[in-house]
């Protein structure tokens, strides 16, 4: 089925209705286009705290200075916990860090993004390269890459995939966003009104974005999002 992998797998899984984007930095890139082309305007600041008044939030303070809102909604990843807390609400956010070798001419390429189960990892086949991704370590926010993580994500990759290129190798650690339920918060704040939290999505972050943004979008909104929102609620820890 897939002549790129190495004659060493016994069985495999095959599930097509699968989806994949080729470049999702790309994906990202291209979304902020369309919502600055929509109107939208994009700041890059860090926000580090938000000021409130008596209908909710009145300002948010980034290192850059001061915004006047009317509503907010915390989307910040693993880096969400201290604003979640600025607007009333301890939550047990952790991020499980993971990493990423891309391969940008790697001569050999997969149909199709291949789990490998027996080491932990996905092969990914991009516009830009072959990448192979996966691992998962707590190490908090602050600690320094473990790039032998990364290395050893490339040994398994040899593996798997005989002839492999491996020149201009790049390689990355992100963070996933995660709780300990392994539930993301999609919520409205029971204590302030037009705030919103959309975080912690773990491992699936890019897969619920746009379905969180509807949800999220519905809820500042008053719409009903015609889900039950109640398992991740902010609270309910
Ligand atoms: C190795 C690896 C592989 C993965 N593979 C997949 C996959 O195949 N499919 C999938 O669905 N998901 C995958 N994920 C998970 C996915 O990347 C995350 O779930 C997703 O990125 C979380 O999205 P987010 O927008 O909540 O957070 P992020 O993508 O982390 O974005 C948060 C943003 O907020 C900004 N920010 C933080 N603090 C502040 C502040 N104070 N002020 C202003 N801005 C701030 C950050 O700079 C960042 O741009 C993977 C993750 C890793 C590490």
């Amino acid at each position: 089925m897939d002549p790129a992998l190495a004659p060493i797998f016994a069985r495999g899984v095959y599930f097509p209705e699968n989806s994949v984007t080729v470049n999702n930095f790309r994906l990202v890139q291209c979304l902020a286009e369309d919502f600055i082309a929509r109107g939208g305007r994009l700041l890059r600041e860090r926000a580090t705290d938000v000021v409130l008044g008596p209908q909710g939030p009145r300002e948010l303070v980034t290192e850059q200075g001061r915004h006047s809102i009317d509503a907010i909604v915390v989307a910040a990843g693993a880096w969400s916990r201290d604003l979640a807390r600025r607007l009333g609400h301890r939550v047990p956010l952790d991020t499980e860090r993971g990493y990423h070798i891309m391969l940008p001419d790697p001569g050999v390429m997969p149909r199709m993004p291949v789990h490998i189960g027996d080491h932990g990892f996905v092969a990914t086949p991009l516009e830009h390269g072959l990448r192979f991704a996966g691992t998962v370590e707590l190490g908090g926010l602050q600690a320094p890459p473990n790039w032998e993580r990364a290395n050893v994500l490339l040994r398994h990759g040899r593996s798997v995939f005989p002839g492999l290129r491996e020149d201009g190798a790049d390689r990355w650690m992100g963070f996933r966003p995660s709780f300990p339920d392994s539930l993301p918060v999609i919520s409205g704040s029971p204590r302030t009104a037009n705030a919103y939290f959309a975080f912690g999505h773990g491992h699936l972050g890019l897969s619920f974005a746009a379905i969180t943004g509807k949800i999220v979008a519905d809820l500042a909104s008053g719409r009903s999002s015609g889900f039950d929102l109640a398992p991740y609620r902010i609270d309910r820890w």
